[in-house]
């Protein structure tokens, strides 16, 4: 058993008499084997908190906890925590052989016959069995990258912590080693927890993915819930690609009112939006119909402003008044650059957000 507790984790930073919260009152528990994202925009404190549960960092309050018991005062190398970070982090004077066990070797009594035998099983489960006496130059970035990940798995820990460690990589390969790594810690079953900043990794590798901004943790929950149920407009939108489309509107009972719609709600709807004056609607690019009649129920207008064809589908940009919204349309719909059309939100896929609080009411 491997169960990671974060309790009211924080750290402050002083600098420049300032103090930045960069790390704030986060609480997060991880199961054991499960694999957590860490997500959010550039400087929201994924980096810090990883730090503070290795140890590289001190802790300003809260307390990290591994199987029942607080690791706050012990060193990183008293943690049985492996970390595998963006820059591989390789010996340049040692061969992979050399490198995937190294640690062993500090750290384990064993011989050299059997520590040679757990390279070689590590090697293989990660297919690089063939550059085992190759130095890091004579590897490419995927390859180091693979090294860099038996030299964690060989420590057996009960906790790995990874920082970004498919940023280097180019996209293709990236795409590859997300599916290869996550079958990986499936196999070993070891409670990971994955730093990135990009959202479509979060939500393809992740068993549940904690949002942070600002320091504060927004949501936790599986990918699907995060996409389908927001917690708040910062969560819309941030997960999904391309993002979610939001328009201020006021309420007026049972109606959504705009400059350039008035939007008929269900009574269901409008008993969540009923006691705010105003919302934030949020609509998915795949969620807005696209039609060239303006005869339907509740139609907004818009013309096109350009057409991104991807194939099977496109990506329509839209001026909406004075906004620009996003639809992903069938590949085989035609726009013209300019052309009028209607679009329809369907209710059942409509987010609405306080707008002062942004948080979620529907
Ligand atoms: P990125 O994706 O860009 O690496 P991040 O989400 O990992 O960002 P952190 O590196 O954890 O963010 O930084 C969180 C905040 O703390 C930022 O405002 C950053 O400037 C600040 N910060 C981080 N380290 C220090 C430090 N040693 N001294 C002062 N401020 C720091």
């Amino acid at each position: 058993m491997s169960q990671l507790e974060l309790r009211n984790l924080r750290k402050e930073f002083t600098g420049g008499g300032e103090d930045i919260v960069a790390v704030d009152d986060v609480d997060l528990t991880l199961d054991d084997g499960e694999f957590l994202v860490l997500v959010g925009p550039s400087g929201c404190g994924k980096s810090t908190t990883l730090r503070m549960i290795a140890g590289l960092e001190s802790v300003t309050a809260g307390d990290v906890v591994i199987d029942g018991e607080s690791v706050r005062e012990l060193e990183p190398r008293e943690r049985d925590i492996a970390m595998v970070f963006q820059n591989y982090a390789l010996y340049p004077h040692m061969t992979t052989r050399e490198n995937i066990g190294f640690g062993l070797k500090m750290t384990s009594d064993l011989d050299s016959a059997e520590r040679n035998r757990q390279v070689e099983d590590v090697a293989e489960s990660l297919g690089i069995e063939e550059l085992l006496d190759d130095y890091p130059k004579e590897l490419s970035g995927g390859q180091q990258q693979r090294v860099a990940l038996g030299r964690a798995i060989i420590r057996d820990p009960e906790v790995f912590l990874m920082d970004e460690p498919l940023s280097n990589l180019d996209a293709k390969l990236r795409t590859q080693m997300r599916t290869e790594l996550k079958a990986l810690q499936d196999d070993l079953g070891v409670t990971t927890v994955y730093v990135t900043h990009d959202q479509t990794e979060a939500m393809t590798m992740g068993d549940r993915i904690a949002i942070l901004n600002h320091g504060e943790l927004q949501q936790v929950g599986t990918p699907l819930e995060c996409y389908h149920q927001p917690a708040n407009k910062f969560v819309a939108g941030f997960i999904g690609a391309p993002s979610m489309n939001f328009l201020d509107a006021s309420v007026e009972g049972n109606r959504l009112r705009h400059s350039l719609f008035d939007y008929e709600l269900s009574s269901t709807t409008a008993d969540v939006v009923d006691g705010h004056d105003r919302v934030t609607m949020g609509i998915r690019p795949e969620d807005i119909r696209v039609v060239d009649e303006a005869d339907v129920d509740n139609p907004v207008a818009a013309d096109v402003h350009l057409v991104e064809p991807l194939g099977d589908i496109s990506h329509v940009t839209l001026n909406v008044g004075e906004q620009q919204f996003t639809a992903v349309v069938p590949g085989g719909q035609a726009f013209e650059r300019g052309e009028h059309v209607t679009l329809q939100f369907p209710e059942d896929d409509l987010h609405l957000f306080d707008a002062d609080s942004g948080q979620a009411l529907k």
